[in-house]
């Protein structure tokens, strides 16, 4: 038994459910209906931004259909997360009748794996977001908990961290222009064709700084559009994933106190975004293109070396979340590529992909990421309790409050 549980059991000897999940509810009954009652709005004021960022950034061409898809879909994912916060919830008073106590694992862990066990199933789209995002958050919470000598250095070195990313964007950007796997990745290379000798350079810029006898690189227009464009949209995308971030958080602020809206703006608005979305993609075109006109022909190398150096820029937005998505892509990625390109797939390879591993995913990272932010809150990521806050509306924040209570008085009393 680790120390944790140990103290935990001393605590809450005698405790029942009422006292830890709601002395505020007379019966576990009311609890539940109570619940059910005002938890509703919570994942829908979460999934907002899924809801409107995307729209945003589509900037026009809003059909019915596409408004009616998106809403429906918006409806669909929040309402089933509801169903799953409740259940969560539930799940704490039914798990504590079943034993008699308050069971370690059976507060948060056990009722998070269920309650997603249980809950209806997601649409493919929302599986797939919601198991990468909780397979990025539990990858980033044991990142933060390891003590490998090898992980530790990786978490500490914005180097190391820099470089990871650099190889797992080259190496993810070469795959996508090799085979035509789809999938979501920061930028998508253009495919190799062959450049005509009789072509003329049309690039003004690029062309004084690097000229070429004619047209080497692979995309539609010159250089000079071809940078500036790219550079230009993923700055503004990131400048309005910032802005959307921030009025969503500050929200209340602004309903509250209008009068402390500017100077909250200026204080927490971040550039960093959109300056790591810009140089990204700058610098990821900027070199393809060099080395088109240096080589005078575009070749699969050209790509790796530009996706290699393009990951430079990580350095200006050294996170977590960023490292663990592309090492999530560059798995699934890679492993696409396998069983488009392998002549012979072994037996046990191909049971393994039969697997419904984004739903096996959703629910340990669901119930492992339950357990910490009440156990563990320093390795919890933001994210993560920003989800669990907002879908309990509060309660499971207050439920860690009862409990590390306790558990300090428990010390206190045998010191
Ligand atoms: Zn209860
Ligand atoms: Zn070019």
């Amino acid at each position: 038994m680790s120390e944790l549980s140990k103290c935990f059991y001393e605590a809450t000897a005698g405790k029942t459910c009422r006292d830890l999940c709601h002395p505020e509810y007379a019966s576990c009954w009311i609890s539940f209906v109570e619940s059910a009652r005002l938890l509703l709005p919570g994942s829908f004021k979460l999934y907002l931004p899924y809801l409107v960022i995307p729209a945003i950034i589509k900037g026009g061409g809003y059909t019915r259909k596409y408004w009616r898809d998106s809403i429906l879909g918006y409806c669909d994912l929040s309402f089933k997360t509801y169903v799953v916060a409740v259940c969560g919830l539930t799940f704490q008073c039914v798990f504590y009748k079943l034993f008699g106590e308050l069971k370690y694992y059976w507060v948060m862990f056990f009722p998070g794996l269920f309650s997603t066990i249980l809950s209806p199933k997601m649409s493919k789209v929302h599986q797939r977001l919601q198991g990468i995002t909780y397979f990025n958050m539990m990858l980033e919470a044991l990142i933060k908990q390891t003590n490998l000598s090898l992980v530790v250095a990786l978490r500490d070195s914005k180097l190391l961290g820099t470089l990871l990313f650099m190889i797992f964007n080259a190496r993810i950007l070469d795959i996508l222009q090799r085979v035509p796997v789809n999938h979501f990745w920061f930028a998508y290379p253009v495919k190799i064709k062959k450049g005509d000798v009789n072509s003329e350079d049309d690039s003004r810029v690029l062309g004084t700084i690097f000229p070429s006898a004619h047209k080497a690189c692979s995309h539609e227009r010159s250089c000079d559009m071809h940078i500036l464009d790219g550079f230009l949209k993923y700055s503004l995308t990131g400048f309005i994933i910032e802005l959307a971030r921030f009025f969503f958080n500050k929200f209340p602020v602004l309903m509250k106190e209008p009068r402390k809206f500017l100077p909250e703006a200026r204080r927490s608005l971040s550039m960093q975004l959109m300056f790591f979305f810009g140089s990204y993609i700058g610098a990821y075109r900027l070199i393809g293109c060099l080395l088109c006109r240096h080589f005078g022909e575009d070749r699969p190398i050209n790509n790796q070396i530009a996706g290699f150096l393009g990951g430079l820029p990580y350095l200006i937005y050294p996170k977590y979340q960023v490292l663990t998505l592309a090492f999530t892509k560059f798995i699934e990625v890679e492993w696409d590529y396998y069983f488009k390109t392998a002549k012979k797939i072994p037996g046990w390879m191909r049971q393994l992909d039969r697997l419904p591993y984004l739903r096996i995913v959703l629910i340990l990272g669901i119930a492992y990421l339950y357990h910490t932010i009440v156990f563990y809150p320093h390795l919890s990521p933001s994210f993560n309790r920003k989800v669990i806050n907002y879908c309990s509306g509060n309660r499971v924040e207050r439920l860690r409050r009862r409990l590390t209570g306790w558990m300090l008085q428990n010390e206190w009393n045998k010191a």
